[in-house]
């Protein structure tokens, strides 16, 4: 069982609908059930799902530097591979365009890992003192109860 770890599913509509389906439990609950006919067991299955996918079985539909070769139908059949509930339990969608060949082979100083592990630290303590007499660690595990205790919108 995958526990506090992260599934990353590459290419997330080549996988059968029924697969995808079962993952709702364990994003939603946190555990996953598993029931046979002398016994059902449940097993913690806590992880972060990362998943990716084309905007189009051809992969070019938001591409600026060639055209999409698939028909309207083809390109919604591919989105409906994905269910509603599923992808209501998927926190964030960031739209990667495609690089040039430029941009992956030209060098450039990037952000030091040093200084991304002191923002995550940095992260990790705020929400140790946030959640600090609560049963939750990190935002994504908070229910709406929490999200309303600790994400109050002021007037702005
Ligand atoms: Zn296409």
């Amino acid at each position: 069982m995958l526990r506090n770890g992260v599934l990353f599913l590459d290419e997330l509509p080549e996988f059968k609908r029924e697969t995808l389906e079962v993952l709702r439990q364990p994003l939603e609950e946190g555990d996953i059930t598993v029931a046979r006919l002398q016994a059902t067991y449940t097993y913690p299955a806590r992880f972060m799902l990362l998943a990716s996918m084309n905007p189009c079985p051809c992969g070019l539909l938001s591409d600026p530097a060639a055209a999409c070769v698939c028909t309207p139908l083809q390109v919604q059949r591919y989105h409906h591979k994905i269910s509603g509930p599923l992808l209501d339990r998927l926190d964030i969608f960031i739209e990667v365009p495609r690089l040039r060949f430029e941009e992956v082979t030209t060098t450039r100083v990037s952000e030091p890992s040093r200084s991304i592990k002191k923002r995550v630290e940095e992260a990790r303590e705020k929400q140790r003192q946030r959640f600090n007499s609560d049963t939750v660690t990190c935002n994504a595990h908070m229910g709406s109860q929490h999200v309303q205790q600790y994400c109050a919108l002021d007037a702005d």
